[in-house]
């Protein structure tokens, strides 16, 4: 049954852990209804489905509300993360007060991460956020083919550039996110590109965060997807990027991924799935490389995975095609 959405509650809060200074901390995250992303009201990005979590009818009462939800679920936790599924310094989905109280109701917080489009960072948007904020940039890729034709972003890389040396410059923390594997790329173009944009990134970013794709309801993506012309990315893409870049990188690399083992999300065989999530999440935590040592056999099907899709140019999902064909022969 479908969840029934009220515009003065917020969409979800949960409880979690994140680092403060390096360490491993409880974090809250809020999500909170707004009026929507203005990009996904243009259409919006190929891969994302939080528009349904948006209400256009949702006002400055309704958030007001939604603020007073959160503050009852609020632990004292030292690490905040308000996300709205769209841009937080947008004023038309978080007017100036209802920021204002956020702020002044985690004033105690130690770290506030928000997300928003580089549109609506500026100097006098950022004068306004405490010290203790960490602005996270949707990136997604510093190619900006991927970004226009793969991701339809509606920005370019040097719009996030230019976004992060601002927070930079108003003595914010940035975190940057990256996505591996938009629409039209093959397995091993994704690696490539992702291993470019970190290096990008890395000039404006404290952490870099690796989004694994994950296919949301409802999005263009799923369309593909349904069609066997999209497969998620494998779990060792995500470690082969995490292993080749961290020697080389300044900012902290990290990876949380939505769906991870799941058909919708990053997988491998279904076997070594959570051992190698396990092994993502101690290094997003420890930055050490050594804890990425584990193995299965499904890794040899991964690199003729790549190897196959290069000789064929294809993005598509070979193995499911393999499987269909397999099936319909009878076999
Ligand atoms: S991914 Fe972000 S920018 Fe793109 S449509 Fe969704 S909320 Fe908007
Ligand atoms: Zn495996």
């Amino acid at each position: 049954m479908e969840k029934r959405r009220s515009a003065s509650r917020p969409e979800a809060v949960w409880k979690e852990k994140d680092l403060v200074s390096g360490q491993e901390e409880d974090a809250m995250v809020a999500i909170f209804r707004t009026s929507g992303c203005s990009w996904a009201k243009k259409g919006g990005c190929t891969m994302c489905g939080y528009s349904s979590a948006s209400l256009s009818e949702v006002t400055t009462e309704d958030l007001m509300s939604q603020i007073d939800e959160v503050m009852r679920k609020y632990g004292g936790e030292k690490f905040v993360k308000i996300y709205t599924s769209g841009s937080f310094l947008d004023d038309n989905e978080i007017p100036p007060e209802v920021r204002e109280r956020i702020f002044s109701e985690f004033s105690e917080c130690s770290r506030i991460l928000f997300e928003s489009r580089p549109e609506y960072v500026t100097r006098e948007s950022l004068s306004q956020v405490p010290k203790t904020v960490t602005l996270a940039l949707g990136l997604e890729s510093s190619d900006p083919d991927v970004l226009s034709k793969s991701v339809r972003k509606g920005f370019t890389p040097e719009d996030s550039r230019r976004a992060g040396e601002c927070a930079k410059d108003a003595g914010l923390c940035v975190r940057t996110y990256l996505l591996l594997k938009p629409l039209f790329m093959t397995e091993s173009d994704a690696i490539e590109d992702v291993l470019r944009s970190i290096a990008f990134a890395d000039t404006f970013s404290d952490e870099i965060s690796v989004n694994p794709v994950n296919v949301q309801r409802g999005t263009y993506l799923e369309h593909l997807w349904r069609r066997g012309s999209y497969r998620p990315p494998w779990i060792w893409s995500l470690t082969e990027v995490i292993t080749k870049a961290a020697p080389v990188t300044k900012a902290r690399i990290m990876s949380s991924p939505s769906g991870g083992g799941s058909q919708r999300g990053v997988h491998n065989c279904g076997a070594c799935d959570s051992k190698v999530l396990d092994a993502v999440h101690e290094f997003s935590i420890t930055q050490d490389t050594g804890c990425m040592d584990v193995h299965c056999e499904c890794e040899t099907r991964w690199r003729r995975y790549l190897e196959s899709e290069r000789m064929l140019g294809t993005a598509a999902d070979i193995d499911r095609g393999i499987r269909d064909e397999l099936m319909l022969a009878g076999r």
